[in-house]
């Protein structure tokens, strides 16, 4: 029987959401409660890197479940030693503190900055972060986002965010003073629409901060853990961050981030940072089945060969009716549309038979596509087929 929806009012309300109840997942499947299939092209906002219900993920999880789920964050617990060390030698930085959301991990970043600027740089605690840029819903997390609006919502905001433009080496210059302590960016502004940074700004962005002794923060809560092609986005640029914060794809699904940072730039003392939950052993076991999967040889090789295979068709789409084009690194991509029809393609993507199709509009004017990083090229071809669709339907123009 399908689940009944008369509780709905019983959850505080946020957003709209559609009357469905998703009951199951499979891959790049989810089934609803009244046995309708959806292709999902969202993955839980890039987080269910895997797809859903993994094996691998699945038996971690519950191994550990049967093992211990939380001894403290005041102890030790193998799960979590064993991804620190797997995660400080995949990225470089040697210092690895786990949280439970993207949001927490950047805050972290955020503490972790302004402390280093405490003890090294004579109080300095600005950071330098971006326009369109996204970071979190915590307060300090929406003020060092660049979302038009969101310096309104919940006023006051959190002081020491100045905004510089994106790929705009100059506008990051102009605003660095005695007071600004670090620079803050995604590698791929994903939120804003898919809005990759240069190699050259991210290279100069390097130089800048080494010249000026600023701390250059990378935020791959969403392009990290494979989603670029790359373990993480940044190092298609060469470049090295002095602190990276992670989260979505790094617990394949379950509430799991970090945030990672250089040896030189660890000045928390006791008592400066914590959480009841973080590094919990059933969080960080499920942290090490995704990285262990990530890092098998030819993974990240077929995620690049899945990005380009995704790519070609969406430029093909594009090309077939007259769109702007595509763009995007690796499994993050957008298809940019000539309107803003992307909210109405979205329904019915969501509400065609016998198939439902689950796409993503972050802007009214783009679709972004983040599927499992092990999605076929046929559920790929599938999805193309059924969009080609709906872009033809003069109903949805
Ligand atoms: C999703 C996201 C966040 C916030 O992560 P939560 O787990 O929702 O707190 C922060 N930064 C970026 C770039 C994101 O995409």
């Amino acid at each position: 029987m399908a689940p009944s929806l008369a509780a709905q009012n019983s959850l505080m309300w946020i957003t709209p959401r559609p009357d469905l109840v998703f009951v199951a997942g499979q891959g790049s499947w989810l089934t609803d409660g009244d046995g309708k299939r959806y292709l999902d092209f969202i993955q839980g906002w890039a987080v269910n890197c895997l797809g859903h219900g993994h094996p691998a993920l699945v038996q971690a999880i519950t191994d550990q479940a049967a093992r211990l789920i939380n001894p403290s964050p005041a102890f030790y617990n193998a799960p979590a030693l064993a991804l620190a060390q797997g995660l400080a030698q995949a990225s470089g930085l040697e210092r690895v503190f786990f949280a439970n959301t993207g949001a927490e991990a950047n805050e972290g970043a955020i503490k972790l900055a302004r402390k280093w600027g405490q003890v090294h740089r004579q109080g300095a605690h600005q950071i330098i972060t971006f326009t369109d840029g996204f970071h979190g819903r915590t307060l300090a997390t929406m003020s060092a986002s660049g979302k038009a609006g969101w310096d309104q919502r919940f006023a006051p905001q959190v002081p020491g965010f100045p905004k510089a433009r994106y790929n705009d080496l100059d506008s990051v210059a102009a605003l660095i003073d005695d007071r600004t302590v670090a620079v803050m960016l995604e590698p791929i502004q994903g939120e804003a629409g898919v809005i990759p940074a240069t190699r050259e700004f991210l290279q100069g962005l390097r130089q800048l901060s080494t010249e000026r002794g600023l701390l250059l923060i990378v935020d791959e809560v969403q392009t990290g853990m494979g989603r670029s092609g790359k373990l993480f986005a940044h190092q298609h640029a060469g470049i090295r961050p002095d602190i990276m914060t992670l989260g979505k794809g790094i617990g394949g699904g379950v509430p799991l981030s970090a945030l990672l940072a250089r040896e030189e730039c660890c000045c928390f003392e006791a008592g400066d940072q914590g959480g009841t939950y973080n590094g919990n052993p059933l969080m960080t076991a499920a942290g090490g089945a995704v990285l262990d999967i990530l890092t098998a040889p030819g993974f990240l090789d077929s995620v690049v060969a899945l990005g380009d295979y995704l790519g070609a068709g969406l430029q093909k789409l594009a090309e077939r009716h007259g769109l702007p084009g595509e763009r995007g690194t690796g499994l993050l991509r957008a298809l940019v549309l000539a309107d803003d029809r992307g909210p109405r393609l979205v329904a019915a993507a969501r509400a065609r038979q016998p198939e439902g199709l689950l796409l993503n509009a972050p802007r009214p004017h783009l679709l972004r596509f983040m599927p499992a990083l092990n999605v076929s090229r046929e559920e790929i071809d599938l999805m193309l087929g059924w969009l080609d669709e709906l872009l033809a339907d003069p109903t949805l123009a």
